[in-house]
Formats: structure tokens, sequence, C-alpha cells
């Protein structure tokens, strides 16, 4: 059986302790490989790994940093089949939306940050003929990275990319439920010639290798993706040691639609950001508002579609709707599948389990699941489900939608699906949502600032705002 390794010092080792976890795939219920359980000991070893690599790495230039990360892109590139493979195996994703969608993305993180290093400046203020004072921008140091199994090399490489073109060296953990291809990554950035110890990859749980590194006083800031439960852990526990925190949560996404809009495309695209990755993707749109006059319209149009979507094994081109990544993710679902029957609402379509035939009659597979007739402040209405399951509402005002769309703890992204383009603004700047997309859904330019408002997250990622958060702004003033 195959058996991950850490990535510490620029050496595949195992963890200190010998133990591992079994990795599943999701698409057939079958351990495939084993996963270091790293615990205190295996992230000590990587925080100083990274100690010692810092002084070289900080200070070489920008372009220089940049260059080994435009290198590693291309690494990626040429090796999309290995890794779309890899990752569709760990996720139970469609391996189609894994060869477009997921490792291109990691690619693109390395080659945009790789340059952007390059492009980052900071801020002079001259008192004509008194003082001039000029901001140094200093890489934090060490800093930790942890990422959520859903998006797995996309997010995993979305941290690391900006940290490492910054000049800071990392300590990063990626999901124990899906940690392949951050394995594959490790011998990939040995290929591209990355100075030992710059990048360290530890393996293992959250309550173990993740709160060893959280803890960790080597390690300056950190940036995480995953559950808003898990975020407000983070955030106590670093807050005694003052380290600087990127949280990246949950959202409950909504997606209103208007009578005016282009109805084909808003259903077209509201099936993907419906059901893509199953549903399992953060800024899915879970709670759809839909404009009265076209209710009917939209409903009949979207169920038709939901219906056609194949749910089967993720490697065949056919298939739209892949695996869920675990048995207990897909009770969770199933839990709130009844919870929506409980709550008194219609299910439009699907709702079970499906058992697909041949190598995958152990998977963990969901038809895509419609409800309507649920209240917007009950709990399927509230909570995050991270499946593929959908509300839809009928709505009779901007007024309406507005308030039903900000009622929630979360403030992730919305989508708006209008022609009426100063409605557009206008609703846009009045919901709570860190990204608001317009006729439009996961168009991401990695420029702009990405994070969520209220309980889905402090601080924002992308672009600048990535080099700001991994580095430390200090004042020089001279005097004239
Ligand atoms: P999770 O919070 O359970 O785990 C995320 C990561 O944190 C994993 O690597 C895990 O091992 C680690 N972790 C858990 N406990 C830890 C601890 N005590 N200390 C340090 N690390 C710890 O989330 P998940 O189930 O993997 O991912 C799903 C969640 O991620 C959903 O809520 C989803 O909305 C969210 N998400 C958010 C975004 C975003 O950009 N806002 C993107 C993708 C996913």
């Amino acid at each position: 059986m195959m058996q991950l390794q850490n990535f510490i010092g620029g050496q595949l080792v195992a963890p200190a302790a010998g133990r591992y976890l079994p990795l599943v795939e999701p698409a057939t219920g079958q351990v495939f490989a084993q996963v270091p359980d790293s615990d205190a000991a295996d992230v000590d070893a990587a925080v100083q790994a990274a100690e010692v690599a810092l002084p070289a790495w900080r200070a070489l230039p920008a372009e220089e940093r940049g260059r080994l990360l435009v290198r590693l892109a291309e690494l990626i590139e040429q090796n999309l089949d290995r890794l779309a493979r890899a990752e569709s195996q760990d996720n139970g994703k469609p391996l189609s939306l894994a060869r477009t969608l997921d490792i291109p993305r990691a690619a693109s993180n390395f080659a945009f940050f790789g340059t952007a290093a390059q492009h980052f400046s900071s801020e002079a203020h001259v008192q004509e003929g008194v003082a001039v004072n000029y901001t140094v921008r200093h890489p934090l140091g060490v800093v930790a990275c942890i990422s959520p199994w859903n998006l797995p090399l996309y997010l995993f490489t979305w941290k690391i990319a900006p940290a490492l073109a910054a000049g800071c060296c990392v300590v990063a953990k990626p999901s124990e439920v899906t940690p392949y291809t951050a394995f594959l990554l490790s011998g990939l950035a040995q290929e591209a010639g990355l100075p030992a110890g710059v990048l360290n990859i530890v393996h293992g749980t959250g309550p173990g290798a993740g709160q060893a590194l959280i803890e960790h006083p080597g390690i300056r800031a950190i940036s995480f993706t995953g559950g808003t439960r898990t975020g407000q852990h983070i955030a106590r526990s670093a807050a005694p040691q003052f380290k600087k925190l990127s949280l990246e949560l949950g959202g409950k996404n909504p997606n209103l639609v208007f009578a005016d809009c282009d109805l084909t495309e808003a259903v077209r695209t509201s099936i993907r950001s419906s059901f893509a990755n199953q549903g399992q993707i953060c800024l899915c749109g879970s709670r759809i508002f839909v404009e009265r006059p076209v209710y009917e319209q939209f409903k009949a149009e979207f169920l038709a579609q939901v219906q056609a979507l194949t749910v089967g094994d993720p490697l065949l081109e056919t298939t739209r709707q892949g695996a869920l990544v675990s048995e207990a993710h897909l009770q969770k679902v199933l839990s709130y599948i009844d919870l929506a029957h409980q709550e008194g609402g219609r299910l439009l379509t699907g709702g079970h389990r499906v058992q697909v035939p041949g190598r995958c009659a152990d998977g963990f597979f969901l038809e895509p699941t419609v409800f309507e007739g649920l209240a917007p402040d009950c709990r399927v209405n509230q909570e995050e489900i991270f499946g593929p399951v959908v509300t839809l509402t009928p709505f009779d005002t901007e007024e309406e939608a507005l308030h039903w769309a900000n009622g929630t703890d979360y403030g992730l992204s919305a989508t708006i699906w209008t022609r009426d383009l100063t409605r557009a603004h206008r609703v846009a700047h009045q919901l709570h949502a860190g990204v608001v997309w317009v006729n439009t859904w996961l168009h991401r330019d990695l420029r702009t600032p990405f994070g969520g408002m209220k309980n889905s997250g402090v601080g924002r990622e992308g672009g600048l705002e990535a080099l700001r958060f991994f580095t430390e702004p200090q004042n020089v003033c001279v005097k004239l």
C-alpha cells in the first residue's frame, strides 16, 4: 500500500512516531494509501527547518523567488493528468473537474504570485522640507498554511504561493482527508529546485498536527481555510501569542434571480453554482431566491437540468456528480435532508443515496437534491450543509430578497441575476458578502480581494492583499 510522507527540510520523511492514518477513496469506499499521523515532534522539525532556510530565502531578490515559483507552476502543468487523477481519487470529484479547475488553478496560483512579488511595492510619505517616511514590508518569517478537503491542491497552493513570494518560509498542513496532491507537490518542489526548508509539508489531523502547528511559538502567522467552528478555535489558540490570522471560513450563499434576467443563463449557471464539486465549494449558492413572476419557469427548467446530471464514477467523462468526500460527510448531508422534511420542506428532486454499480458500489454518492417551501430562517436555510442540497424560495420585492439573503450569520459570496444594471449595483452594495457575482459565478480574477464578512472569515486573501498579509510594514522616518 502506498505510504505518503512528510516533506521536511527538502526531504521526504516518515512521521517521527511512525503512526499513519488510512486514506479512503470516496468513489469506492476502499483504503488506497496511508497518510502520516504527525505530531508535535514532526511540526517542530518542520518549523526548525523553515527557520534555518529563512535568512537566505528572504534575502533572495523577489525576481529569483518568483522564478522558482513559476518553475513549480510549469511542473504542475506538465503533471496535469497525474495530479488530476490523484485529486479525483482522493476527493471523489469528477476527473474532468480536477483537470479543468483544480489543477490548472494550482498552477496559476504559483505563476500569479511568482510574478506578483515583482509588482509589489510600498509607499513613501514626503513632508516637503521636513522629513520623508518610507515603508519597508518585511516578510513575517515562518508561517503556517492550513487548508480543507474540498479543493485540495487549489486552496493549499493559494496560501503557500503568496507566502513564499513574500519571502516567508512555510509549514503547511493539508486536510488529512485529502492529502494526496499535497504529497505529490513535495516531489515537484524538489524538482523545481526550491531550497530545502523553504516549504515544509506536515500531514496529520487537526487536533494532532494542526493544533501543534498553530500553537508553535515559531509560527508568526496562520492562513487558514476551513470551517467556521475550527476558525473560532484557531483564533482562540493563536490570540495569546499575537499571531497574525487570515481566516477563510464557511458560507451559506444566496443566489438572487430577478424576473428581468436572462433566465436560460441563470438556470444553466445556477446548476453549476448549486452542484459543482457535489456542492462542496464554499462559494456554492445553496439558497436560491427567485422573483415570483418567473419562479415556476425557473423551477421547471432547473429541475429538468438537475435530473439530467449524471451521478457516477468520477473517472468517467460523462459523470457530472462524483462522490461526497467521506461516509461521515455523506451522513451529515443526509441528516440535513431528513431535517428539511421535518421542517416542512417539499422535496422536488433527489434526496437519496445512490448505488453506483461496479467498482463504485461502496462509494459515497448522493442525488443532487432540491427542496422548496422552507422558511428562510429554518435551520436548513441557516446552517452550512456543504453538499448537493439547495432550496428554492419565491420573493416579491427587492427588499424581501435582500432581507433573506442577508439573514444568516455568514457572508461569503452572493450571486445576482438581472439585466438592470442600476439594480445590480444597488443590490450588490447592500449584500453582506465579501464577493458578489452579477450574471456569473466563480469567475475569479486572482488580483481581487477574496474573503468573507461576518462568520465567513477575517481578512482578505488574493492579489496584493495576500502579500500584505504575509509581510509586516515598518515606517522609517528620515529628517530632511
Ligand atoms: P475543517 O475546519 O474541519 O478543517 C480544515 C483544516 O483545518 C484541515 O486541514 C484540518 O485538519 C485543520 N484543523 C482542524 N482542527 C484544527 C486545529 N485544532 N488546529 C489546526 N488545524 C485544524 O474544514 P473542512 O471540513 O476540511 O472543510 C470544509 C469547510 O471549509 C467548510 O465549512 C467550507 O465552507 C470551508 N471552506 C471555506 C473556504 C473559503 O475560502 N472561505 C474555502 C473552502 C472551504
